[in-house]
């Protein structure tokens, strides 16, 4: 299809303490007495104020999620195993955290429904069937994980999302009262995911004004909540809320361009997490997107953020080459950034120095 035809979320809540209303909306999404599955970000795990306010019933079951690595296939396949046995089938998934969560989220409920390893999936279009019912519910703003068609894994080989139709969230519940306790370094490392999407974006050969209208809005919005406001207040987590939502929505009809291709290799090799690795990257891509990083720096400098330096230092030939074999596969990231002679302008010997200015 020329065309990309875009499976969108079906349902959106939004609004400071709607997720109180999320018993009404799981209501009749309940199948007979097979269980809803609440995942939990491992935050919230002694949090009993916030743990009362989920709407268990019956079998229900609370699921807390381990985010000390980003999710790894062999991780979903193992919760989806012990929900098999445990119930048999579940009602849905509802993943209550960040991208992580939320992945997890998305990933355990297709398998559910598909068989095999969660590592079988992860490319384009390879999931078949739909998962069961899914819910998501982001506690930290910026990575568009909420409307995204991917849920980003590590697997035996690969760093990459299981990108189907079958993947969006069937309901998105957007409370940005959840937000509220994100520690200020994180809530800058996933908030400037959201802006590095809006640059790339924007900045990127694949633009479109479907892209552009959402790209612009909510670069909008970061640069107000990070350079404008004196403090941090309820108006900046609901904006930001916003603009994690249309930097999403900008990159669905488009694509995400270099600092996010050199990201993927540093977590391939070093485990590093995304939105602080993304902005480990930016913060070296003065000449691929001048305005973006000038903007950026003045971020970091107003927030007395700390930006990791010499993080590739002492690594080897061959853990270079990893990370370069990792990030040239990401072919359609280069193509939207560079063009499609990307691989003339990112060479092999490029990357390596970039990379090790990281
Ligand atoms: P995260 O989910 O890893 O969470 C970061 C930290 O914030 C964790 O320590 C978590 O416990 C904490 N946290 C979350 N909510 C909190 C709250 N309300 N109060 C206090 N602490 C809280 O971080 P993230 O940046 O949201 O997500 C990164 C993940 O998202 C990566 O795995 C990445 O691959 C994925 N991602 C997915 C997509 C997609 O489209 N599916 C897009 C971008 C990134
Ligand atoms: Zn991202």
């Amino acid at each position: 299809m020329k065309f990309r035809n875009f499976k969108m979320v079906d349902y959106v809540v939004y609004g400071s303490g709607c997720f109180d209303q999320l018993g009404e909306i799981l209501a009749p999404r309940r199948v007979g007495d097979a269980p809803m599955i609440f995942f939990v970000d491992e935050y919230f795990q002694d949090k009993k104020e916030f743990l009362s306010r989920i709407p268990l019933q019956g079998k229900d079951k609370v699921v807390v999620i381990d985010v000390t690595d980003e999710p790894k296939t062999k991780y979903v396949d193992q919760v989806r195993d012990e929900l098999v046995a445990e119930f048999g089938t579940v009602s849905g998934i509802i993943g209550i955290g960040g991208g992580s969560v939320m992945d997890m989220a998305k990933a355990v409920s297709l398998m559910m429904t598909n068989p095999g390893s969660s590592a079988d999936y992860q490319g384009w279009d390879l999931v078949k069937v739909a998962g069961v019912y899914k819910v998501g519910i982001p506690t930290i703003s910026g990575t568009g994980a909420e409307v995204s068609r991917t849920c980003v894994l590590t697997g035996p080989t690969r760093k990459l999302g299981m990108n189907s139709d079958f993947t969006p969230f069937d309901q998105i519940v957007l409370d940005p009262a959840l937000t509220k306790t994100v520690e200020p370094n994180q809530r800058f490392y996933t908030a400037m995911d959201c802006f590095i999407h809006c640059v790339e974006s924007l900045e990127g050969t694949y633009l479109n004004a479907f892209s552009q209208s959402y790209g612009e809005k909510a670069q909008e919005l970061c640069e107000e909540i990070f350079l404008q406001k004196e403090n941090w207040d309820d108006d900046a987590d609901e904006k930001l809320m916003m603009a994690s939502y249309a930097g999403g929505m900008s990159i669905a009809y488009s694509q995400v361009g270099v600092a996010h291709a050199v990201s993927y290799g540093l977590a391939y090799l070093l485990g590093t997490k995304h939105g602080i690795g993304n902005c480990i990257v930016f913060d070296k891509l003065e000449e691929f997107y001048p305005e973006g990083v000038v903007k950026f720096k003045q971020m970091v400098k107003k927030h007395s953020i700390d930006i990791p330096q010499g993080i590739t230092k002492g690594l080897t030939d061959e853990q270079f080459d990893t990370m370069i074999n990792v990030s040239l596969g990401m072919a359609p990231l280069w193509e939207n950034a560079l063009g499609k002679d990307w691989k003339e302008i990112m060479t092999r010997e490029r990357l390596r120095k970039l990379y090790e200015r990281l």
